[in-house]
């Protein structure tokens, strides 16, 4: 992830050295007045493009047969990727709309096959509940996932370690509005905004419950997020 950041970074700059000559020749043509008076712009141009923001949206529980969907069709609508953390028995009941999650471009990763806390299973356990998961998203995306969510976001040495040895990258999150909890959508949407920063993961959930008030926020916190400069983009732990 470093790697692709610094390229980003890389290239953003590159864009922005070459929007700065371009202007600094168009700017070289005119009078020296009208010169000083385009710098201001020339230089609000290059801080925009210069100071790329990124953010990670990540939907965890499901996939739910009430909600994912009306969060894909969110997602769609704003033109963003983002990353589901499924639960590998809801994918066994609902497998075509893990199949759907994949084919809009987002990232599919494993929470597990029943959502237990993996710091209090044995090994074998454990084992089970990646690999069942692993298979059966994999029969629908085509691709093993790289990211581990361990349920509560429940971790210690043992998990790391374990998680490692099954080839998987624990991934947690940076900013958790607790939308779970149902405590209104004003609330999810202020949480969101409050916290979150370039590179934050943000958590929500599209299963385990009722997700009304978590597709309500969606569209506000797309629309805020865009409106700061926000880019969109899904996790695959490569
Ligand atoms: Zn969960």
């Amino acid at each position: 992830m470093v790697v692709v950041r610094d390229l980003r970074l890389m290239i953003s700059t590159a864009l922005a050295v070459g929007l700065t000559a371009t202007l600094g020749l168009t700017v070289s043509t005119e009078p020296r007045a009208t010169a000083t008076a385009a710098a201001p712009v020339q230089a609000t141009v290059k801080q925009q493009v210069a100071r790329p923001k990124w953010v990670y949206l990540t939907f965890d529980d499901g996939p739910s047969a009430r909600y994912t969907a009306q969060i894909l069709k969110i997602l769609q609508a704003y033109h963003v990727r983002a990353t589901f953390f499924e639960v590998g028995q809801n994918i066994k009941r609902y497998p075509a709309i893990t199949r759907r999650v994949d084919q809009l471009g987002h990232s599919v990763q494993n929470h597990s096959w029943s959502h237990p806390n993996l710091t209090k299973v044995s090994w074998p356990t454990f084992k089970y509940q990646v690999r069942t998961t692993d298979r059966y998203l994999k029969a629908q995306t085509g691709y093993t996932p790289r990211c581990l969510r361990p349920p509560y976001g429940a971790t210690n040495r043992v998990v790391a370690k374990r998680a490692a040895m099954l080839g998987k990258k624990l991934t947690l999150w940076t900013v958790d509005p607790a939308d779970w909890s149902r405590p209104g959508t004003s609330v999810i949407v202020r949480r969101v905004l409050a916290k979150v920063r370039s590179g934050s993961v943000v958590l929500m959930h599209d299963g385990g419950g009722n997700r009304s008030q978590t597709v309500a926020a969606l569209p506000k916190i797309l629309k805020a997020l865009k409106a700061r400069g926000y880019l969109f983009y899904p996790l695959w732990c490569h």
